[in-house]
């Protein structure tokens, strides 16, 4: 027994009506009185979306059907949607934007444009303003994307766009959908007189169009920056996005991490046992001057760090840090004389002493060089060579300038 059935009358169903039957019939007048399709249907509409909104929750319904309308005030029920959101939240649209006769879906939406935009580790350091001009289709503003005047359904494929025919094949018969010949799968035809000057019936018009991109400091590889409903626009389609990706250039002697860079420093043995400088130029044409302090001994594979001198973070105000992996360029053999080597001699820490060996176990060999395959391939199994294959510095701009 319920209280009140008025709000089970506007839809038109019993107090025992199922889900799928409320459902049922409020689709059904929805359509019919939505205040696009029918202006003089009054408050209808509000109310059967208001019978709609109480009967569809089975919270509400209950306490609908126990208390009548009085049981539901107070309930939150001022904050409850609009006709017009239920609406589209009911049928996931807004409205009667164009779709197909019969069809309660809104238009339907278009595809998104997508372009790849190259862009330098410099100018993501900087950031950059790119202009972009790309053809777009877009409506005829004459006809406003009717094609012209008396716009007729074709009558070949009752506006369908498609043609299905059937053939016989032998004993089977073929089912073969085409497009339809008449409106080439338009589904309208306007008559040759009728036609809009401008697109000559074609309902839509290319034109070239400018994008302003906005390239961000610290924008990343595969980073989108898109541009809302700027797609190709098409008669009774929400235009799709353009999105633009950027993709980041490889750099000749910047490995970039995130927000860190990576840069590979070759200097001299006398800087790395001594101290001294080198240079790196910098994405913003900066030259760093980094100093080697005197008692600072750098390694080989040595990976040191200059704090605030990576990337800039996007969208915030700090910077990621700067990696430098050392090489060392060591003297050519015979690259002194005697002399100097004793006085190194002196000056470096002794030669550690071996272990004793039997003088019967001993047996003196030398050491013969290996051609460069050989040595690239040594270097691998070394683990000298990584996947990363930083070989910045050589030739480059950065390259070092070491100096006393
Ligand atoms: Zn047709
Ligand atoms: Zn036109």
């Amino acid at each position: 027994m319920v209280k009140d059935t008025k709000l089970y009358d506007a839809l038109g169903v019993t107090a025992e009506a199922s889900e799928s039957e409320i459902k049922k019939a409020y689709r059904k007048l929805a359509l019919k009185y939505h205040p696009d399709k029918n202006p003089n249907a009054g408050d209808q509409f509000k109310e059967i979306s208001h019978a709609y909104e109480i009967l569809s929750d089975p919270n509400k319904r209950e306490t609908y059907d126990r208390f009548g309308e009085e049981g539901l005030n107070g309930n939150g029920m001022e904050g409850g949607m609009s006709a017009e959101d239920l609406f589209s939240h009911f049928f996931g649209g807004s409205g009667f934007g164009g779709g197909r006769r019969g069809q309660p879906s809104g238009p339907r939406r278009g595809k998104d444009t997508a372009y790849v935009l190259k862009v330098s580790l410099e100018e993501l350091y900087k950031g950059k303003t790119s202009k972009l001009a790309f053809n777009k289709t877009v409506l005829c503003q004459k006809c406003d994307g009717k094609g012209g005047k008396d716009v007729k359904t074709c009558t070949t494929c009752n506006g369908q766009g498609i043609r299905v025919t059937l053939r016989q094949l032998g004993p089977m018969v073929q089912q073969i959908q085409q497009t339809c010949p008449d409106c080439q799968g338009d589904g309208n035809i306007i008559p040759e007189k009728n036609r809009c000057t401008a697109c000559h019936g074609q309902k839509t018009k290319s034109e070239r169009k400018i994008f302003e991109v906005h390239v961000d400091k610290g924008m990343k590889d595969g980073q989108k920056i898109v541009f809302n409903g700027e797609a190709d626009q098409a008669p009774d389609t929400i235009p799709g996005d353009v999105v633009i990706v950027v993709e980041e250039k490889e750099h000749s002697y910047f490995k970039r991490k995130g927000d860190d860079l990576h840069y590979e420093a070759k200097i001299d043995l006398l800087t790395a046992l001594a101290g001294g400088k080198f240079h790196i130029k910098h994405l913003d044409d900066r030259v760093l001057v980094v100093n080697i302090l005197p008692g600072e001994v750098i390694k080989p594979g040595e990976i040191k760090s200059i704090t605030g001198e990576g990337m800039p973070s996007y969208r915030h105000h700090h910077k990621g840090n700067l990696f430098v992996t050392f090489e060392i360029d060591f003297p050519p053999s015979n690259w002194t004389d005697p002399e100097s080597i004793a006085l190194l001699e002196k000056v470096l820490p002794p030669r550690p002493s071996l272990p004793p060996v039997k003088e019967t176990d001993a047996e003196e060999v030398v050491l013969s060089s290996i051609d460069p395959a050989q040595q690239a391939r040594a270097h691998r199994m070394d683990g000298m060579d990584d996947d990363d294959d930083m070989h910045g510095g050589q030739g480059g701009p950065g390259v070092q300038c070491a100096q006393q």
